[in-house]
């Protein structure tokens, strides 16, 4: 028997999310069985553990995008019982059974092994939402982005992943400026390395003129929607955004003006179906450009049962930093 948070869906449609001893039988088809260890919440997990999002296929259902844990069978000559693994992305705890359980049962293709010098607990202080920072920057460096060039802006500043890439520019060299909308979290962001806050009020207008002063070098954009919009108009001649989230909306009310006059670039980011050998990459750049001590500090530790109180925080953006989820 093994505990999992399971999600069901009563006739109502509503969505239910409860603490469950399960047998092994019940867990689905994989080539390889995991002892999971950590997980941890995403903003995902906050609607695959309340209603859903679209994101969740069938009921009952248990969420979990995110996990890290050691073999404990595999039917893939590449891993053993034994080896330390971690899992983001591929739609795990969405449209398959994910992390929020002792055990998961997953595709090989999906793991990596965990690279050398970083813990479990901490892989999932990274989870999705750091991996996805330290994709961001790698994005902004391949574009040329090299400290020296001016302040770089990380907007949705403290969450999972503003906080990481937060950290991980300033450890880089990089005058961090943070978007936030919380001032009460001025100390946990300097504490990061960011150099400069930028409230969220100042961002929240429409674009009214599309070029205002040249200022930031480049961007990692967790809220999209108007802020993204205004901040295009303000990036540097050449610079680029990396374009990660929605936390302020999806829809992207800007001109096209800062790519004509300007030459601004705006990446996409995807973590989900990343190909294996640039998650390879960014885990590894992890263990060298994200500090372990900025790292610890933004962990919030829970529990399985905790994992309701905190999907609803999650959406209505009271988390900070990392939840980190332990299982057992
Ligand atoms: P969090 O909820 O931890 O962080 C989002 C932050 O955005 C909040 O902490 C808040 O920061 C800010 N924010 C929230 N609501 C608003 C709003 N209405 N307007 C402006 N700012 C707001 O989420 P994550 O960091 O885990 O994820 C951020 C986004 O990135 C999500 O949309 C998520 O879906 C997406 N994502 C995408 C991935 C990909 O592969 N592309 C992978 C991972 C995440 P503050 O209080 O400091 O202002």
């Amino acid at each position: 028997m093994f505990k999992a948070l399971v999600v069901e869906k009563d006739e109502d449609g509503k969505t239910h999310a409860s603490v469950q001893e399960l047998g092994e039988d019940r867990l689905p088809e994989g080539d390889v069985t995991v002892d999971v260890e950590y997980s941890t919440l995403n903003y995902k997990d906050g609607l695959c553990i309340g209603p859903g999002g679209g994101l969740v296929r069938t009921y009952p259902h248990v969420p979990g995008i995110d996990f890290a844990g050691t073999v404990s069978a595999s039917d893939d000559p590449r891993f053993a019982p034994g080896d330390k693994v971690v899992l983001t992305g591929w739609r795990v705890g969405e449209a398959w059974w994910g992390g929020y359980a002792q055990k998961a049962r997953v595709k090989a293709d999906w793991l990596v092994p965990l690279p050398e010098g970083l813990g479990t607990r901490q892989a999932m202080a990274v989870g999705t939402a750091g991996f996805t920072a330290m994709l961001a920057v790698m994005a902004l460096e391949a574009q040329g982005l090299k400290p020296g060039q001016g302040p770089v802006l990380v907007t949705g500043a403290s969450g999972g992943v503003g906080s990481v890439a937060t950290a991980i520019l300033s450890r880089l060299g990089y005058e961090v400026a943070a978007v936030t909308g919380r001032p009460e979290n001025e100390a946990y962001l300097t504490g990061l390395g960011a150099t400069r806050m930028v409230p969220r009020a100042d961002l929240a207008e429409t674009v009214k003129r599309p070029l205002e002063a040249e200022t930031w070098a480049g961007c990692v954009d967790a809220v999209g929607g108007a802020m993204l919009a205004r901040v295009l108009g303000q990036m540097k001649y050449g610079a680029s955004v990396a374009a990660v989230g929605l936390a302020g909306g999806a829809q992207l009310p800007a001109t096209v003006v800062p790519f004509l006059l300007r030459g601004v670039n705006l990446l996409g980011i995807d973590s989900v179906m990343r190909p294996y050998d640039d998650r390879v990459a960014a885990w590894q750049r992890i263990t060298t450009d994200l500090p372990l001590d900025k790292l610890e500090a933004m962990v919030e530790p829970a529990t399985l049962a905790d994992l309701p109180e905190l999907g609803a925080g999650i959406l209505n953006g009271s988390v900070k930093g990392r939840v980190v989820v332990d299982v057992n």
